[in-house]
């Protein structure tokens, strides 16, 4: 796969996904971590979005429920190139009817190289990065490249 350096900007467009067990966790971290991630946009999956907006009172874009396609809204927006950090706490203890969605939200995260944090561990490494809050080169894939070669 051929690739290109894109540029990230400073303020970053930031998804925050929780399954439902993990929702206290997200929000006791947003909670902590408000002042950093104000300054950036922040997208959310339905229920969690509504909930970081009520307990936050933090400006947040919520798409769709994930179980109803907000993870799918989601992955086509990081393949567009509109996200730029994914933190999705997805509970490691129980099966969810919209397994498949998860596993192609996450792959895509990887194809299009986008940070990504699945733990508090993970999410706190990434918030206290310098890159967080600074521009940051991407390397993602050339799809005009890719498409040239298959036409
Ligand atoms: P929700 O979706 O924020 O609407 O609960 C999250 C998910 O289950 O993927």
């Amino acid at each position: 796969m051929h690739t290109k350096m894109v540029t990230m900007a400073a303020q970053k467009r930031i998804a925050l996904v929780a399954h439902d067990n993990m929702k206290s966790e997200l929000i006791k971290w947003a909670r902590t971590h408000k002042d950093k991630l104000i300054g950036h946009q922040l997208y959310a999956t339905g229920t969690t979005g509504n909930l970081l907006h009520k307990e936050l009172g933090v400006k947040i874009d919520a798409l769709i429920s994930g179980p109803l396609g907000g993870d799918q809204q989601l992955g086509g927006m990081i393949a567009e190139g509109k996200i730029d950090v994914l933190i999705f706490f997805w509970d490691p203890f129980e099966p969810m009817p919209h397994d498949p969605d998860i596993k192609a939200l996450l792959r895509v995260a990887a194809v299009w190289n986008i940070p990504i944090a699945c733990s508090v561990s993970s999410a706190n490494f990434l918030v206290s990065s310098p890159l967080f809050s600074n521009e940051f080169e991407r390397q993602i894939p050339d799809y005009e490249r890719y498409l040239k070669e298959r036409l």
